[in-house]
């Protein structure tokens, strides 16, 4: 899968991308990246890419040409099909469906805003989709552009060592993920469940179900509101819940 990034701050978008995850899938190049710095396409001395709104108000708008500039220079860089995504606080929020369905793409093309943002007028003609990763105000797109990166490689298949983790993950199946305990079974900060311990694989799995179950019931009820539970789930959310009335509306 091939991203390009439209950015005033290249050196952050390729300090982030030679690590962990990301930065494995790039070295066994299973994605590639490239950024397009839209100050190489402004046509002053100065490289300027902002002008000041008209009607006034504070800060600087991000202009038309250097950005639109950037963005056929991203779209002619490879032939196959590629969407233009623009990191906004005012687009739709991206959620792991989401990441989902961008995997399934081969190429994307990523804007990161400063300033106000860009002029209205790109947006209207030049993006297809605007994405916020929440509701608050970065001071510019790369990070979001790095947040939707991320995710999005984790999915691409033979990018994770398992193929398997990815599927557990928080979201993937409406449900947050179950606890997880490592060595050393004994720690002054507390003990590892029993359970885990047991070799019994069925027991093992009915737990870590029912804490996937209870701790999106504790913690994000409307995820579960959206989720289709069997009667072995409602069963086992009703144990769960049994045994920790009083958190979810108590000292929780
Ligand atoms: N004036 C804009 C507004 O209120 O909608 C905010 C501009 S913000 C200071 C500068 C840039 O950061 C935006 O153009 C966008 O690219 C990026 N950005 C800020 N918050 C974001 C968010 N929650 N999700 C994605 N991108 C964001």
């Amino acid at each position: 899968m091939r991203f390009d990034l439209i950015t005033l701050f290249p050196e952050l978008i390729d300090a982030a991308m030679q690590l962990g995850v990301v930065g494995r899938a790039r070295k066994r190049a299973q994605i590639l990246s490239t950024c397009h710095n839209p100050r190489d396409f402004a046509y002053d001395a100065y490289r300027t890419v902002d002008e000041r709104p008209f009607g006034g108000g504070p800060g600087m708008v991000m202009q038309i040409a250097p950005i639109k500039a950037a963005i056929a220079a991203a779209r002619a860089a490879d032939p196959r099909p590629v969407s233009v995504l623009y990191l906004s606080p005012q687009g739709r929020t991206f959620t792991q469906a989401h990441a989902r369905t961008l995997a399934r793409r081969e190429r994307l093309i990523l804007i990161c805003g400063r300033y106000e943002g860009l002029d209205e007028r790109l947006l209207q003609n030049c993006v297809d989709e605007e994405l916020s990763i929440g509701d608050y105000v970065l001071s510019g797109g790369e990070l979001a552009a790095l947040v939707v990166i991320d995710a999005v490689t984790r999915l691409l298949p033979g990018v994770l060592n398992t193929s398997a983790s990815a599927d557990q993950d928080s979201f993937e199946n409406g449900l947050l993920d179950c606890p997880h305990y490592t060595r050393p079974e004994q720690a002054a900060e507390g003990e590892v469940p029993s359970v885990l311990l047991s070799g019994d694989h069925q027991a093992i799995a009915r737990w870590r179900r029912t804490q996937s179950l209870g701790r999106t019931w504790l913690r994000r009820p409307d995820l579960l509101a959206r989720v289709q539970l069997s009667k072995q789930d409602r069963d086992l959310l009703s144990a769960f819940q049994r045994q920790h009335m009083g958190s979810r509306f108590g000292s929780d």
